[in-house]
């Protein structure tokens, strides 16, 4: 007769789970990209952790989840002790914090001096201006409206106001047209705690983005540029190829590859830019993780970002970066106004041919990213065209 097991006992001769081969990734965040990052780990079982709420969409995949906030340094320091490699899905982070981790060994990718590029945008501009071969928009900080409108003296109007940390999608980005305008915005920032900086409205003829990853032991992969609108300050669409001259997207790979080469990259590194009219190239904004502009590499790029950020941040090879779409479009679905869930209108978007729908699990609220559309095509006119009426049948547009 078998003798009763106690409860530990059992537990003991229970069948022990799979070990995994890798290192454990923790992921300081739990949305959508921490979500298609645990899509990625699946395929190529690698282990995660992601720090957030049970609510977000990455939980909601069922990623395993540690409930926490990136701004806890408490948190923070038991996703580090549970996991080999921390990195991030966003930038809202205690950064003293990380700067300890990493003090006492814990192995942060990218470092907390990379990191804190994206924290601080001012930090950001100050860094890329004293850098050969980048040039960012005109900038100054400020802290009152006189310095505002010197600013405005040297530079016209309208001018553009920017939080130093914080923003996103748009949020904490005022153009503002004229002193009354710079006032208020200059107040709104200050009502909400912010230091801002001011700088000059360049002249867009169209926005580009570009992704590196840059592993540990030094191998860079530079994806194909993309073209990106902007509408209300949230990206709306990506088109790739970017339609620019060849010889421009040759010059924003190079950017994009001398970037992570010098700051020392490891993980990965989106570059925002404006082309200007008269054809220079400024660098806007720094990502050190995966990014909304990079979605469309799921189906038009051999490697797709997610899986990228995870080959980087553990050392493995690094994925092809190439093309493999003639054209390809991204197209985000944002939260209707009448607060309508996207997805009870997939079946109408499925219709659209070669739509690739990624729907985010999230609950819907007006202007709210919910997800996002793909179509690969053999132009990139057609793919835009498909992509936005996908989009468009799940955001219930006319
Ligand atoms: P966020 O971090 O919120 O994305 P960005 O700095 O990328 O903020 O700005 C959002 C958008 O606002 C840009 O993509 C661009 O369309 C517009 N914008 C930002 N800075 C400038 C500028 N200096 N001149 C003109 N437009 C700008």
């Amino acid at each position: 007769m078998t003798p009763e097991l106690s409860a530990d006992e059992l537990q003991s001769q229970a069948t022990p789970p799979a070990e995994h081969a890798s290192a454990r990734v923790g992921i300081v965040g739990a949305g959508q990209l921490a979500r298609m990052g645990w899509q990625a780990a699946i395929s190529l079982d690698l282990d995660l952790l992601c720090l957030g709420a049970a609510d977000e969409a990455a939980a909601g995949a069922g990623a395993p989840l540690l409930e926490g906030n990136g701004r806890d340094p408490a948190a923070l320091a038991t996703l580090a002790g549970r996991c080999q490699v921390l990195t991030f899905e966003h930038e809202l982070v205690d950064l003293p914090a990380i700067v300890e981790l990493e003090a006492n060994g814990v192995q942060i990718r990218p470092s907390a001096t990379v990191l804190a590029l994206a924290v601080d945008k001012l930090h950001q501009r100050r860094t890329l201006s004293g850098m050969d071969d980048v040039e960012v928009p005109s900038y100054a900080p400020v802290t009152d409206l006189s310095e505002v409108e010197s600013f405005a003296a040297d530079h016209g109007w309208p001018v553009v106001l920017k939080a130093r940390s914080g923003g996103y999608d748009g949020r904490g980005v005022w153009i503002c047209a004229s002193r009354s305008t710079a006032g208020q915005a200059l107040q709104e920032g200050q009502d909400a705690g912010l230091e801002l900086y001011v700088e000059e409205a360049v002249d867009i003829a169209l926005e580009l983005a570009v992704l590196v990853a840059r592993s540990p032991s030094g191998e860079v992969a530079v994806y194909p540029p993309v073209e990106t609108c902007q509408v209300d300050g949230m990206c709306r669409w990506v088109v790739m190829p970017a339609r620019v001259p060849e010889n421009i997207a040759r010059e924003v790979e190079e950017l994009a590859r001398n970037l992570a080469v010098h700051v020392g990259l490891e993980g990965l590194l989106a570059v925002e830019l404006f082309l200007t009219r008269d054809d220079r190239l400024l660098v806007n904004e720094l990502a050190l993780r995966t990014h909304n502009t990079g979605h469309v590499h799921t189906e038009a790029s051999t490697t797709s970002q997610f899986e990228q950020h995870l080959r980087a941040v553990l050392d493995l090879p690094l994925g092809v970066t190439a093309q493999i779409a003639a054209a390809a479009a991204m197209v985000n679905v944002v939260g209707p106004q009448d607060g309508s869930d996207p997805a009870s209108r997939l079946q109408d978007a499925l219709r659209v041919p070669g739509a690739s729908v990624h729907l985010y699990g999230k609950r819907a609220r007006p202007g709210r990213k919910l997800g996002h559309v793909t179509v690969c095509a053999a132009r990139p006119e057609t793919a835009l065209t498909l992509a936005l009426d996908a989009a468009d049948r799940l955001e219930g547009n006319d």
